[in-house]
């Protein structure tokens, strides 16, 4: 989708969205036709058929894309719904969850790149103008409004064009690198330095398994799921200062090590012609204490606000309910109401604490390496904090 330029003038903007991700997209669309909408992003270098990972969605999504109103088009995208799950987290006998009994109904595995442009698209089509070029950008606040300042690519070869909007609204959807958050002061808490590395593995015409696979290890652990594409998606989560995370980065090694679990054994790629990508996975968030401290009509969604650890399998269902919670603050923030954004903080807590309390539940439901480092690590939450103890 191409840049489109806005022609209008600093002044007509209602609300700036840094960030046309999920989160982003989302809360665009949902703030039109009402709204006078800006989105904004950086150039998607993305190569055709390329995959990104973060393909699940629980059942409980589909009200909200139904909110969206775009409940429909997402079902005629071809993403493939979500079979059983199967793990051994912390005994070597298989545990099936059967998504029957899901009162949400099924989920799904998605093609992540098409939901993400498909979402994109649909907040263009609502009416928000998108500058999807930014090289550069720049937040302030002045005088009771946001400014941003940017820097987009030239059209072939020309010289990057500065552009000024302002807007009393200003959100940061720029996920977990909360880059409008960082310039503003606000630093990412209770991070840990979880790495995923991922493959996505070239399909094998045998396998026809829709079960999601969860297995934990001695120093991380496992997961695997088929996605629409036919390939395979064969991910394990360590730290980032694992002595073996470099070795695993080799497409050889990670299948192995995987294959030592009888829920991974059968995986068989069609070529061992894949790449191993690392990709940043810890969880954390944004204080909503320091948050509350910046001028009014900022705010915070999605991975930008409290970015989930990928065991919890939430991090876009968050994205859009929290576009969701968002668009009601803006709209009474917008209509003169004084505690819009102070109700979405409480929310906002509410939910990391909930979200503090479960992941603290799953690892430490792992007691058969809990002498190693790795669920050390992670059995040792804050109380009430859900900060690691021990930084990694
Ligand atoms: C390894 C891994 C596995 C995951 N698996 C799942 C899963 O199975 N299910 C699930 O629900 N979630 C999963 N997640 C989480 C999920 O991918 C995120 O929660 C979701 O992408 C958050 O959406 P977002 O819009 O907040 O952020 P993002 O998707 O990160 O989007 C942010 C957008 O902001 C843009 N941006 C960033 N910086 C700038 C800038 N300076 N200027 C302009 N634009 C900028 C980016 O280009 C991007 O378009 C996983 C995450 C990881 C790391």
């Amino acid at each position: 989708m191409s840049a489109r330029p806005p022609g209008h003038s600093t002044a007509e903007w209602d609300a700036i969205i840094v960030g046309a991700g999920p989160a982003g997209s989302a809360l665009a669309r949902r703030l039109r036709p009402r709204y006078r909408v800006l989105l904004l992003d950086r150039p998607q270098a993305r190569a055709a058929g390329a995959a990104r990972i973060g393909e699940s969605l629980p059942g409980a999504a589909r009200v909200l894309l139904q909110r969206l109103g775009i409940y429909d088009r997402f079902l005629a995208q071809g993403h493939a719904e979500r079979g059983a799950s199967v793990s051994q987290w912390d005994q070597d006998t298989p545990t099936w969850f059967d998504p029957v009994r899901d009162p949400h109904g099924l989920g799904w595995h998605l093609d992540r790149v098409r939901f993400d442009a498909d979402l994109r698209a649909a907040a263009v089509a609502a009416g928000a103008a998108l500058v999807d070029q930014v090289r550069h950008l720049k937040v302030s606040a002045m005088g009771g409004r946001w400014r941003v300042d940017l820097a987009c690519l030239g059209q072939a070869g020309a010289a990057p064009s500065v552009r000024t909007y302002e807007a009393p609204v200003l959100v940061d959807a720029t996920g977990r690198s909360m880059t409008a958050a960082r310039q503003l002061g606000l630093v990412r808490h209770g991070q840990d330095r979880l790495i995923c590395l991922y493959a996505h593995l070239p399909p094998d015409e045998r396998d026809e398994d829709q079960a999601t696979r969860i297995c934990a290890d001695t120093n991380g652990w496992w997961y695997s799921a088929r996605v629409p594409s036919g390939k395979r998606v064969l991910a394990f989560h360590l730290d980032g200062d694992d002595a073996e995370l470099k070795s695993l980065r080799d497409p050889a090694r990670l299948l192995a090590k995987s294959h030592r679990h009888p829920l991974f054994a059968g995986i068989r790629p069609a070529t061992m012609d894949f790449p191993v990508r690392a990709q940043p996975a810890g969880g954390g968030g944004l204080d909503p204490d320091a948050l509350a401290a910046l001028p009014e009509g900022f705010f915070a969604i999605g991975d930008a606000m409290l970015a989930f650890d990928p065991i919890a399998s939430q991090g876009l269902f968050n994205a859009l309910a929290t576009a969701e919670s968002a668009a009601h603050a803006i709209e009474r923030y917008i209509d003169g109401v004084d505690d819009a954004r102070v109700r979405y903080l409480e929310e906002m807590r509410a939910v990391a604490a909930r979200y503090h309390q479960h992941l603290g539940e799953t690892y430490a439901a792992v007691t058969r390496y809990s002498q190693e480092r790795f669920w050390r690590r992670r059995t040792s939450w804050r109380a009430g904090a859900g900060e690691i103890a021990s930084p990694i």
